[in-house]
């Protein structure tokens, strides 16, 4: 079955308002003829206004890096998914640095989870393994666990449901995973979609490759079977190397 890849920008904490602004009125430039991918910008939550203002009329979508489970409420500091509906187009959950710098449990990554799509929004759930658990033969126990909680009460997910596979050894480090072991773990998680839900949910799926995804690696990544696009943060903070990305994604996909 054909999936439509998705590449999109992860910009963490980076960037001040000026900064984001020209990022984004560059990339509304340079992503503008790209076609047969999704793309995204999740820029930090202050400018996601700026944002949605500068790419409203193209292809690119706007997505947030995080999100609360309640719809409203004495929750200071956080954001909840039915004030993001209808402004952002995507929201990243479980993100490592969510779950190991700021303690988010799989629990919690299942509340965030269901909240997004009970609204009918589009999460990019991230999974991935820490350096040790790879090393010590862990890392599909680890997706496992990880999917499983993040499923909980879910009965079906929609189609083209985003699941950003991200090592975590590979994130930010330059320790790009090889195409070939990012590959298998990228099949082995759509075979963990197909025993939790069915094999056409598996199929329809899209797994997002994530950890120091750049302009070198972007084709030989996005060129292997049951990789369906790339989560990229530091890359993804350059107009022309989050260009190069998408077009290579795009070129893999023609
Ligand atoms: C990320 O933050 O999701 C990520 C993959 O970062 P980097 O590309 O910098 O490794």
């Amino acid at each position: 079955m054909a999936r439509t890849p998705i590449v999109a920008g992860n910009w963490k904490m980076h960037l001040g308002r000026t900064p984001a602004h020209e990022l984004l009125t560059a990339l509304r430039d340079s992503l503008g003829g790209i076609e047969g991918i999704d793309m995204a910008v999740c820029p930090p939550a202050p400018w996601i206004a700026d944002a949605a203002d500068v790419l409203r009329g193209t292809r690119i979508g706007v997505g947030v890096q995080n999100v609360y489970w309640e719809s409203h409420g004495a929750f200071t500091g956080e954001v909840s998914a039915a004030m993001l509906a209808g402004v952002v187009d995507y929201v990243i959950i479980g993100h490592s640095e969510r779950r190991h710098v700021f303690g988010e449990t799989d629990e919690q990554t299942n509340r965030k989870l269901r909240a997004v799509l009970d609204l009918g929004m589009q999460p990019m759930l991230a999974v991935g393994e820490l350096r040790e658990e790879r090393e010590g033969g862990r890392t599909n126990d680890v997706l496992r666990r990880q999917l499983t909680a993040a499923f909980a009460d879910i009965e079906r997910l929609p189609e083209g449901f985003i699941v950003a596979y991200e090592p975590v050894w590979a994130i930010g480090t330059g320790l790009t995973a090889t195409p070939e072991i990012a590959q298998m773990t990228c099949a082995d998680i759509r075979a963990m979609l197909a025993e939790r839900f069915d094999a056409a949910t598996a199929e329809a799926c899209r797994i997002q490759y994530g950890g120091s995804a750049n302009a070198d690696n972007a084709a030989s990544l996005v060129g292997q079977p049951d990789i369906d696009g790339l989560l990229v943060g530091g890359a993804a903070l350059q107009a022309e190397s989050f260009t190069k990305i998408c077009q290579a994604a795009a070129a893999v996909a023609s």
